[in-house]
């Protein structure tokens, strides 16, 4: 089976295992996971930031950000089809007492022409106040869209004009730092807070991390714990995260060139496709994901008439180009 359902079905290859057997542990609740506090840190150093604080998903990761600069009862702005408002079975109103109002866009870009006129201030008893604004970096419904360095500024700079927070889901900032060649913290616009994936693409078994200052860490901290997601000798995973942040950033152009390769057998635009993510418009998905299967190729309905193909690390060229062909039967 060739499996593009999604970047999430990496297998940990062989040396990734052995760092991992190999991993010096102690008790993260206690701070005392030597692996943990290393990955920790380098991740925050990466993105520019003071700490990050490492979590089993990006699920929770967004959850524990969100809820650090967004008061309950307060909104927060996004696209919409943002993974926090579509993806997380309404995490940020159940567990936040957030809710969201939604810009669309049809690239799924954080155009801040769309943004600026949502901004909701503090009227007093009347309406919702927005207090953030969500971009997700690389937008994965959307396609793998990537969010440029300057789209990023000009969100931070409508934020800073009027007094909010910024979140970045960056679950595949990797892929936008691999494809545009730009820099991390560019990339975030300089968030106050900001969500990575190590499970995606870069091929890590397990792990997330919320990314900001001390203070917005040490918060996302307390409500890990309080979630019952405090855990202890986590350095086995940890160090499965540090071989792939180490060893497999770089490789990501390959899974983008290889998307482009399903890209052109879906009928698209190769060009269209900038990171790991194909979403094709078919007139039935399911159908589609059927007929795949049967010739040995797992693909995903992200709607009734979206088909999406995710490359990642288990993804060869050889692999790439038999999908690319069945796809093209398939779709013929
Ligand atoms: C995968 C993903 C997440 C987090 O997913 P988990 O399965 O909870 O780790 C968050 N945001 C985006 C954009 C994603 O693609």
């Amino acid at each position: 089976m060739i499996d593009l359902r999604s970047d999430t079905v990496t297998q940990p290859t062989d040396e990734m295992r052995l760092a991992m057997s190999r991993a010096a542990v102690g008790d993260d609740v206690y701070g005392e996971d030597p692996t943990v506090v290393e990955l920790e840190e380098e991740v925050a150093a990466l993105l520019g930031h003071e700490a990050a604080l490492y979590c089993v998903t990006g699920s929770l990761a967004n959850a524990l950000a969100v809820r650090a600069v967004v008061p309950v009862g307060t909104e927060l702005l996004c696209e919409a089809q943002a993974h926090v408002v579509r993806a997380e079975l309404g995490a940020h109103a159940a567990l936040a007492g957030v809710t969201t109002r939604t810009w669309s866009h049809p690239r799924g870009h954080a155009d801040v022409d769309l943004v600026a006129p949502m901004v909701a201030p503090d009227v007093g008893p009347y309406f919702v106040r927005t207090a953030a604004v969500s971009v997700e970096n690389t937008h994965n419904f959307a396609g793998g869209i990537v969010q440029t360095a300057a789209a990023m500024a000009s969100v931070r700079a409508l934020c800073d004009a009027e007094g909010l927070a910024m979140h970045v889901d960056g679950a595949r900032l990797w892929n936008a730092a691999a494809a545009t060649g730009a820099e991390l913290p560019a990339l975030t616009g300089g968030a106050d807070v900001v969500a990575v994936c190590l499970s995606k693409g870069l091929g890590a078994p397990v792990g997330s991390l919320v990314v900001g200052s001390r203070e917005v860490v040490d918060a996302a901290r307390v409500w890990r714990k309080r979630l019952g997601a405090g855990w202890r000798q986590a350095g086995v995973l940890a160090a499965g995260g540090l071989w792939a942040l180490r060893h497999h950033r770089e490789r990501l152009v390959e899974d983008h060139a290889h998307a482009r390769l399903l890209a052109e057998s879906c009928g698209l635009d190769p060009a269209t496709v900038e990171t790991n993510i194909v979403v094709a418009p078919v007139p039935d998905a399911a159908a589609v994901v059927g007929r795949l299967a049967s010739r040995g190729v797992r693909a995903g309905a992200t709607g009734a008439t979206t088909l999406r193909l995710v490359t990642h690390l288990g993804i060869s060229e050889q692999d790439a180009r038999d999908a690319a062909r069945i796809v093209a039967e398939e779709l013929r």
